[in-house]
């Protein structure tokens, strides 16, 4: 059986096998794969791997050995889902493999907003402290997170271990969703509207998933609703943040700081008006890719395809 894998570098750079689906047949990988060489590629193909490489209608048309799409991540809008049901096509997706890590991230994003160890790291080796009159300097106003509010908008499984850490630190937790759950409320953490998220909340995290209803949730008007100082985190989705607006705001000083592992085009342009905002940190998309979770990803991968060569497929997107 053949197994094609379009753009598996992301996943495993080379310190991950691929050896679970050498197991399960004969398995072509490519690093990347260019829209126009997919079709060459994937030919006689009854198995294709892909991340972010988009498989269409019309490739779908001339790929007639075609049996299964394994998406390598939690979001499968790369894949024309629709397209493939009616082909016959099972599309899976790994529903989850990186809540811990992007968690975690989050926190790095925001505890880098309190302390900038990075930036005061090079000055110190930039010689800053070898000349300083005192026992110490700080370049940034240093802040505490104790006893603040942190807002999270979408309160599913990253929302909720990003309340667990919040908690920890001693921040009251804020929480926003759709749906709401109260069981999972504490003395310290309470759901609210999003109004009042906006209103009170000293550091905001987006968790809610990209959809046309959160496309630019945070942007000129929700941002006039914050506190002054607010800092705010996107570890989910560029397009939740309209980035002009936002840019605004952080060069306006309403906004204190705002870190962000995503941005609304990936990889972004010279000119995305974040790349040119000082109190911005941008890292490029890692939250999901500490190797313990691209492992995870990696095994749900192997899972997935086994389970669905046994005529038991887990994980459909398109049932
Ligand atoms: P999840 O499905 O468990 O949680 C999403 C939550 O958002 C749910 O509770 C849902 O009810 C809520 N929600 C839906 N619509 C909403 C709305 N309009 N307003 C408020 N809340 C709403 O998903 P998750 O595993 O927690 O992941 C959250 C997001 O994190 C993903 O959608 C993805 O975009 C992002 N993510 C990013 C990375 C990364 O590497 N940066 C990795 C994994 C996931």
């Amino acid at each position: 059986m053949k197994i094609v894998i379009l753009d598996g570098y992301t996943l495993n750079p080379g310190d991950l096998s691929w050896e679970g689906l050498k197991a399960l047949g004969d398995v072509t990988v490519y690093e990347r794969t260019p829209s126009d060489k997919i079709i060459e590629r994937a030919k006689d193909a009854e198995i294709v791997f892909t991340n972010k490489t988009p498989l269409t209608k019309q490739t779908f048309e001339s790929l007639p050995s075609l049996k299964y799409v394994g998406v390598l991540a939690t979001g499968y809008n790369v894949v024309d889902v629709i397209a493939a049901k009616d082909k016959g096509i099972v599309v899976t997706n790994i529903p989850t493999y990186g809540t811990s890590a992007v968690a975690q991230m989050t926190f790095a994003l925001l505890l880098e907003l309190c302390h900038h160890v990075g930036e005061h790291s090079s000055r110190v080796k930039q010689g800053a402290w070898s000349t300083c009159p005192d026992f110490c300097f700080w370049d940034y106003p240093l802040v505490e997170l104790a006893g603040k509010t942190m807002g999270i908008i979408g309160f599913g499984r990253i929302g909720q271990a990003v309340a667990k850490i919040a908690q920890a630190l001693g921040m009251n937790v804020a929480v926003y969703d759709a749906y709401e759950d109260k069981s999972l409320e504490t003395d310290m953490l309470r759901y609210t509207t999003l109004e009042n998220l906006l209103a009170t909340a000293d550091v905001i995290s987006l968790h809610c998933p990209l959809f046309e209803s959160t496309k630019g949730i945070i942007n000129k008007a929700s941002i006039a609703k914050m506190k002054d100082g607010v800092m705010i985190i996107n570890t989910s989705r560029g397009p939740l943040i309209d980035e002009n607006d936002l840019a605004m705001a952080l060069k306006a000083g309403k906004v204190a700081g705002a870190a962000v592992d995503v941005l609304s085009a990936e990889p972004p342009t010279a000119d995305n008006p974040l790349m040119h905002t000082e109190n911005c940190i941008i890292t490029p998309h890692i939250a999901w890719a500490p190797k313990e979770s691209r492992q995870r990803l990696m095994d749900t991968a192997v899972d997935n395809l086994e389970k669905f060569l046994a005529k038991n497929p887990q994980n459909v997107v398109n049932k």
